[in-house]
C-alpha cells in the first residue's frame, strides 16, 4: 500500500472506502494499490491550501519563477523514473512517455518566464477623462481545485499547476485513479524546493473524491480535463456556486487530406494522429476526410500502414502503439467494434482485441462510414479511424464541422493558400497545417462547442488563474 495524498505538506494515508488497484496494462495486471482519500481529507487539502493563499499570493513573481524553474529542473532529474512510470502504467511507447516529461518540464518554464513578466503587466491605463488615474493589477484568483484524467497524466496537471502556481494560486490536484502515482512526483518536488506547505496539495481517488473536491465550496475557480459527462457534473456544481470553471473535454477531430497530397506522407500524419498514445487522445484526429482525387491510392497504403504498426509491450518489445491504458476503455473500444459490426461497417484493417493477455487492440479502419453512425460522431477514445471521401473543399468545411466538438483539426495539403483558408473555416480551437499533433506552450489549447470552455497554455493559461482588478485615483 502506498502513502500517496500530499496535504499541508505532509504525506499521509487515504482514509477514503474506495481502494484504487494500479495496473500495468500490458499485463492487465495490478502492480500497486493505495486508499483513496476521504472528503474530510478533501477539506483538509482545500483549507491548507486556504491558509498557505495570503503567503503565497504575496511572494514576488520572481520568487514562485523560481519554485517552477524548480520542479522544471527536479522533473529532468527524475526522468528515468517517471518514463519507465508512464510506460509501465499508461502503456506508452519510451518515445511517448520521454515526449510527454518534455512536455512537463517545458510548461514549468514557459510559466517560469511568464511569472517573471508579470510585474510589468501591472500598468498604469491611460484614461481620456481628466482628473483621474487607473493601474491594472493581476491578482491570482485563488484557491484551485485541479481534476485530470489518464491519458496524458503528466501534461495535463503541468499545464494547470504551472499557470496557476505562477500567477500566485495555491492548489489541490486529484489525478486520476487509473494513474495516482506519477503525478506524486510533483509533490515530491515541492517537499524537495521547501514550497511552502499547503501550496501544493494532492489528493488520489475515483469519482467519490473527485466530486468532494468538484462540489467543495472553499475554491474559488475548478479547472477540469476529462470526459463530458463529468465536465458537466463539474460544470453544474460551478454554477450552483456562480464559481468560474475551465472545462477540457472531449473530441472527434479531423483530418483532410486533399488531392495534392504526397500519399506516402499523408498516411504518416494519418496514422501517428489516431494511434499516438493508441488513439486515447482528446485531439485524435479519428475522422479521416479524403479527397475523391486521392482516396483510391491512399487507403490501400494506409491500411497496409496500421496492419504493419508494431503493437505491444513497451517494457519487452520494440512497439510503436502500446495496449489501452484501462480495461474499462479496452472495453469501450471494443463495444464499439460490436456496433461497427452491427452498423455494417466497411472494415479495411483491425476492427477487435488483440489475443493475448493485456489491453491491447488492433489500430483499425473504417471506410465509407455513414455520417449517421455512431462512430462517425461519438469520442472513442482508441486507436479507431473512420474514414469518408469528399468532392470539394466546402464539403470537407461542412463535414469537419458538422460536430458536437471543436477541439482540433488537421489540413493537409500542397496548396498553402487552400490549407490556410481551410484552417480559417474550422469552428475548433487549434488547426495544424501538414503537422500532426504538433502542441507548443506558447500555443492555446482548447475547444470549441461541446469541446470546452476556456484556453490552457500560452498567456491564455495564464489568464485563467488570475482575476483583473482596476484601482481608479480621483486626483482631486
Ligand atoms: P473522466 O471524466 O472519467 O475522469 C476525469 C477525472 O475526473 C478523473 O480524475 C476522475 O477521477 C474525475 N471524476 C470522476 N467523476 C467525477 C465527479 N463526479 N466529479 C469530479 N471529478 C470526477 O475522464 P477520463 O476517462 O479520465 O479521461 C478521458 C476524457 O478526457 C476523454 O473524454 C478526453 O477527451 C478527455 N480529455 C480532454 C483533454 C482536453 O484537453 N480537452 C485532454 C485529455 C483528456
Amino acid at each position: 500500500m502506498t502513502t500517496s495524498h500530499y496535504i499541508a505538506g505532509r504525506w499521509v494515508e487515504g482514509q477514503g472506502s474506495d481502494c484504487i488497484s494500479v495496473n500495468d496494462p500490458a499485463l492487465g495486471q495490478p502492480f500497486a494499490e493505495l486508499m483513496a482519500a476521504s472528503a474530510a481529507q478533501v477539506d483538509q487539502a482545500v483549507a491548507a491550501a486556504r491558509v498557505a493563499l495570503p503567503a503565497w499570493k504575496a511572494t514576488s513573481a520572481s520568487e514562485r519563477a523560481g519554485y517552477l524553474r524548480g520542479f522544471a529542473e527536479q522533473l529532468g532529474q527524475r526522468r528515468e523514473a517517471l518514463i519507465s512510470l508512464q510506460m509501465r502504467n499508461n502503456g506508452k511507447p519510451r518515445h511517448e512517455a520521454e515526449i510527454d516529461l518534455d512536455d512537463a518540464i517545458a510548461t514549468f518554464n514557459y510559466y517560469a518566464e511568464l511569472a517573471e513578466q508579470l510585474p510589468s503587466k501591472n500598468r498604469e491605463v491611460p484614461l481620456a477623462a481628466p482628473g483621474f488615474t487607473a493601474r491594472t493589477r493581476l491578482e491570482p484568483v485563488g484557491v484551485v481545485g485541479l481534476i485530470v484524467p489518464w491519458n496524458f497524466p503528466l501534461v495535463t496537471s503541468a499545464w494547470k499547476l504551472a499557470p496557476a502556481l505562477a500567477a500566485g494560486c495555491t492548489v489541490v490536484l486529484k489525478p486520476s485513479e487509473v494513474t495516482p502515482l506519477v503525478e506524486q512526483a510533483y509533490g515530491q518536488i515541492a517537499d524537495s524546493l521547501g514550497l511552502p506547505a499547503g501550496v501544493l496539495n494532492i489528493v488520489n481517488g475515483k469519482a467519490e473524491t473527485g466530486a468532494a473536491l468538484g462540489n467543495h465550496t472553499g475554491l474559488d475557480k475548478l479547472s477540469f480535463t476529462g470526459s463530458n459527462s463529468v465536465g458537466s457534473q463539474v460544470m453544474r456544481s460551478a454554477s450552483a456556486q456562480c464559481r468560474p470553471v475551465t472545462l477540457e473535454l472531449g473530441g472527434k477531430s479531423a483530418i483532410v487530406v486533399f488531392d495534392d497530397c504526397d500519399v506516402d506522407q499523408a498516411v504518416d500524419w494519418i496514422v501517428a494522429g489516431i494511434t499516438w498514445n493508441a488513439g486515447q487522445m482528446c485531439s485524435a484526429t479519428s475522422r479521416l476526410l479524403v479527397h475523391d482525387g486521392i482516396a483510391d491510392a491512399l487507403l490501400p497504403r494506409l491500411q497496409a500502414a496500421l496492419e504493419n504498426l508494431r503493437v505491444g509491450n513497451p517494457l519487452t518489445e520494440e512497439v510503436d502503439m502500446g495496449p489501452l491504458t484501462s480495461q474499462a476503455q479496452w472495453l469501450k473500444v471494443a463495444s464499439y467494434f460490436a456496433t461497427a459490426r452491427e452498423e455494417g461497417l466497411q472494415c479495411l484493417a483491425g476492427g477487435r482485441a488483440l489475443d493475448r493477455d493485456g489491453w491491447f487492440v488492433s489500430p483499425t479502419l473504417y471506410t465509407d462510414v455513414p455520417k449517421d453512425s455512431r462512430l462517425w460522431n461519438e469520442e472513442i477514445f482508441g486507436p479507431v479511424l473512420c474514414a469518408r471521401r469528399f468532392a470539394t473543399e466546402a464539403q470537407a468545411i461542412a463535414e469537419t464541422n458538422d460536430s458536437r466538438f471543436g477541439l482540433v483539426a488537421t489540413v493537409c495539403s500542397a496548396d498553402l493558400a487552400r490549407a490556410e483558408r481551410v484552417a480559417d473555416a474550422l469552428e475548433v480551437g487549434h488547426v495544424w497545417i501538414n503537422s500532426v499533433q504538433a502542441v507548443f506552450v506558447e500555443t492555446s489549447w482548447g475547444g470549441t462547442k461541446g469541446s470546452g470552455i476556456g484556453r490552457e497554455l500560452g498567456p491564455w493559461g495564464l489568464s485563467a488563474y488570475q482575476s483583473v482588478k482596476h484601482v481608479t485615483r480621483c486626483l482631486g
